[in-house]
């Protein structure tokens, strides 16, 4: 038999670990000799459950492989070890640690790192950003010192790290530039009650303001200035302004990336290098990058199958999206704000409640295209069937099962 070949993959965050898991269930790779770069210091961990840690678990509760796994499975992991540079030609790998490897096949899961907006004073002590435990420790030191804390982005993240300073007894405020929350997932009657609901927990919550200065308070350690002219005070920011793609050294051995960042990869998730794929949120698939983790799952199920020479493709996701706050439940699905041509939409609302139901259908009623649920979200298991595939009963059995819908044409 000969030698094994060298199978590398970059990256060992939620994604990179799932390929790795996958990888070791399908049996082939016992074909490979199978080497891992992970710049982060401690193994794969479940990140869209750090707000936990602030609560009831610990870093370690996050893990996601046992301890075991990598010796037991002969994988090579070089933990807090970053990849530098790609040799393309030459197929060989440079780490930030000075070591050098040569791959066969590489698979890239860098992820994204959170965005920054360019406001002057951004880089002020006490500005930090939240994905990694990292920055949850960060967070939590600066939390010491901090009577207030200011969160810029009042989108999925913002929201979760408002809850998580709350947690660390700050006053706590959202600041967004858009005048709702989760502007991208919700609706205006939507956000409205999910103010509401936030502000129930002692968040504060400031819509339609653009920060443009952060500099030296009075009362606190920073000021906000906003174009508005008005300020606020703040200890601690935590930005959570969106993320981009790690695809900086794919761009560095001038592999495909998108115009807004991105490595293009194809339904194989192999990228303009046919030995090289991506996945997970640092690959650009139809244009577009996938912001949550199962997708990213379902790229790693197509590089095995590929890798062991199954057919598979990749073909796009559902994207739904469940806010994780305690008390407060909102579930968005597609197209909520009804851009498909001829959409229609059908809203329910119970303001004593808190309830709020929309949901957005073709003009036929064949195919749900979007939804979204306030505060009873128990429909949401029975609606992901229906979501983007097509049901001829839709449009009749939502009219059955939800009388008071009232029917919107857009
Ligand atoms: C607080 C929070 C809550 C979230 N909640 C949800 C949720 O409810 N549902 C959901 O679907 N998604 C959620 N997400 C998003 C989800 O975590 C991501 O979609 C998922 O982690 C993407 O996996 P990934 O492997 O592509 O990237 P990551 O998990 O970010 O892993 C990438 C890894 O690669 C490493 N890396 C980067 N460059 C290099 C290099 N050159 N060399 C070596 N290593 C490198 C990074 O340090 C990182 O460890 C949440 C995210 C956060 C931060």
């Amino acid at each position: 038999m000969g030698a094994k070949h060298t199978l590398v993959v970059i990256g060992n965050g939620m994604v990179g670990q799932h390929f790795l898991t996958k990888l070791v269930h399908s049996g082939i790779s016992q074909n490979f000799r199978i080497v891992v770069f992970c710049a982060e210091s401690r193994p794969a961990y479940d990140r869209t459950h750090l707000s936990e840690c602030f609560v009831d678990k610990t870093t370690d509760d996050l893990a996601l492989a046992e301890a075991d796994f990598y010796k037991h499975h002969n994988i090579t992991l070089y933990l807090g070890d970053k990849a530098v540079k790609i040799y393309r030609r030459s197929k060989i790998i440079i780490s930030e640690q000075g070591l050098t490897l040569r791959y066969d096949k590489l698979v890239l899961a860098m992820g994204s790192y959170p965005f920054v907006p360019p406001i002057a004073g951004h880089g002020r002590t006490q500005c930090l950003v939240y994905r990694t435990v990292d920055d949850w420790n960060a967070i939590k030191a600066a939390a010491k010192n901090s009577a207030v804390g200011v969160v810029l982005g009042g989108g999925l993240l913002g929201l979760e790290a408002a809850k998580a300073l709350t947690s660390l007894g700050l006053q706590t405020y959202i600041v967004e530039l858009s005048p709702r929350l989760m502007p991208t997932q919700l609706d205006d009657t939507g956000s409205a009650m999910l103010r509401q609901q936030v502000e129930a927990l002692g968040i504060k919550v400031l819509t339609g303001k653009n920060t443009h200065l952060i500099s030296q308070g009075q009362q606190c350690l920073h000021k906000l200035c906003f174009a508005d002219g008005n300020e606020l005070e703040t200890d601690m920011v935590v930005f959570a302004a969106g993320i981009r793609p790690q695809d900086e050294i794919a761009r560095d051995c001038s592999l495909d990336v998108g115009a807004r960042g991105g490595i293009v990869i194809n339904n194989q998730c192999k990228t303009s290098d046919p030995n090289i794929y991506a996945i997970g949120e640092c690959a650009l698939w139809g244009g577009a990058i996938f912001g949550l983790a199962s997708p990213g799952y379902a790229m790693a199920q197509t590089v095995v199958a590929d890798l062991a020479g199954q057919p598979s493709q990749f073909l796009g996701a559902k994207m739904s999206t469940h806010l994780k706050l305690p008390h407060i439940n909102v579930v968005s699905m597609g197209d909520v704000h009804a851009k498909t041509p001829g959409a229609v939409v059908y809203s329910y609302q119970n303001g004593a409640n808190g309830v709020y139901r929309r949901l957005v259908v073709s003009t036929n009623g064949k195919q749900l295209l979007g939804a979204v649920l306030v505060g009873d979200v128990s429909a949401y298991t029975r609606l992901l069937p229906y979501f983007a595939v097509f049901c001829r009963q839709l449009g009749t059995a939502l009219r059955t099962r939800y009388p008071h819908f009232a029917a919107t044409a857009y």
